[in-house]
């Protein structure tokens, strides 16, 4: 029986609660498809600080390159907010992302409908919305040098080189191909130089994919039409800062971030994590929603092990528990037949799977 190695960060906050559930539901489907996970746990954020003094340390660096896939729940807290940068709980997900070399994350959203009231926007506007945000993650204005602060003056400098825009741009057809096939960039290249680069490189890639179809949009349009339009879109494909922000409104459609997966991929291997953070104000008391840990599972089964019937299976699942009214606290409000906690929202998506 083929076995995956797993690292395992379960972080700050809510993230070992709900990276348990998690890892209850890959037993689950891992036993039904006959493959077997061996889970190493590994410190990152808040709890790496306090046990070591560093918020990542080289034995979680070098577990995780060793490998087959990583699945991390959140780091950070209020507790850790006034220290210096580089000792942040933030900054080692940061310094983790580059030795692995991730440049790539993937943010899918798709709207369920029985949850489609619990959204802000409007369900006409919103049904049927299924679009993948793909943001460049390791280089843009967040790490280009200089970056200065001087106290009467600042500035970020947005760097991106032909490379790494090709091999974004690469994830992005790639992703459209298995998808709708339609891939719109989005730049501000009316204003910047960065993006008349990132602009043409795209076309050039654009031309090894011919079935896909491809568009551009200034973000600040962009910002506007995913409010106005969201199923327009189909794969989103932006530089870091943009899609930083993009990805974070495109995500309100699905009415809470307890629902959100996303994947960093593109390195050495791939790193799975829902797209909130660790939610001091309601860890410990047993209410998170595990669902976007545990459809980021499904993700790695997909990606990272290429266990495609398990990784369907979960999603299927998911599906069946939220037509069938089971909520935790986040989405009580919505349609709820029953109201559970992170670990009975965990239980019940195993009853399904074992069912099915
Ligand atoms: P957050 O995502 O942790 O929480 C925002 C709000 O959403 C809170 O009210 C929270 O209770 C709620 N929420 C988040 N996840 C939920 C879930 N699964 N179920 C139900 N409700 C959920 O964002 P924040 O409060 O701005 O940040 C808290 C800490 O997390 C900070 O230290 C921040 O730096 C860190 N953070 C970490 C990551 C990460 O680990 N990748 C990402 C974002 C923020």
């Amino acid at each position: 029986m083929k076995t995956y190695d797993i690292a395992v960060i379960k972080g700050d906050g809510i993230g070992p609660e709900i990276v348990d559930e998690a890892i209850k539901i890959l037993d689950v489907v891992s036993k039904k498809e006959n493959f077997n996970l061996n889970y190493k746990e590994y410190l990152m954020g808040g709890c790496a600080y306090e046990a070591t003094g560093n918020p990542i340390p080289d034995e979680t660096i070098e577990g995780c390159k060793k490998s087959d896939a990583i699945l991390f729940g959140s780091i950070g807290g209020y507790k850790w907010d006034n220290l210096p940068r580089e000792l942040k709980p933030e900054s080692g997900l940061l310094k983790l992302r580059k030795e692995l070399g991730l440049f790539a994350n993937l943010r899918p959203v798709a709207v369920f409908d029985e949850l489609i009231e619990a959204s802000s926007m409007k369900p006409e506007v919103i049904k049927g919305v299924d679009l993948l945000v793909v943001r460049e993650l390791t280089g843009g204005i967040y790490f280009g040098e200089p970056r200065v602060n001087d106290g009467q003056k600042a500035y970020n400098t947005m760097v991106y080189s032909k490379d790494e825009i090709i091999r974004i741009a690469k994830v992005a057809f790639e992703s459209a191909m298995k998808r709708d096939k339609k891939v719109c960039s989005v730049d501000k290249a009316n204003v910047l130089e960065v993006s008349r680069l990132w602009r043409a490189t795209v076309e050039e890639v654009a031309l090894d994919y011919p079935r896909v179809e491809l568009s551009h949009m200034f973000v600040d349009n962009a910002a506007m039409q995913l409010v106005r339009d969201p199923r327009q879109f189909d794969v989103i494909l932006t530089g870091n800062i943009f899609g930083d922000i993009l990805s974070d409104e495109a995500s309100m459609m699905s009415g809470s971030i307890g629902l959100l997966p996303s994947s960093s991929i593109g390195g050495i291997v791939g790193l799975y994590e829902p797209i909130h953070g660790s939610a001091p104000d309601i860890a410990g008391q047993g209410i998170a929603n595990p669902i976007a840990t545990i459809l980021s599972a499904s993700m790695m089964l997909r990606y990272s092990l290429g266990k495609t019937k398990a990784a369907d299976m979960i999603d299927s699942a998911i599906k069946e528990v939220l037509s069938e009214g089971y909520r935790t606290a986040d989405l009580a409000k919505y349609h709820a037949k029953v109201v559970c906690s992170t670990q009975e929202m965990g239980d019940i998506i195993v009853e399904k799977i074992k069912k099915a």
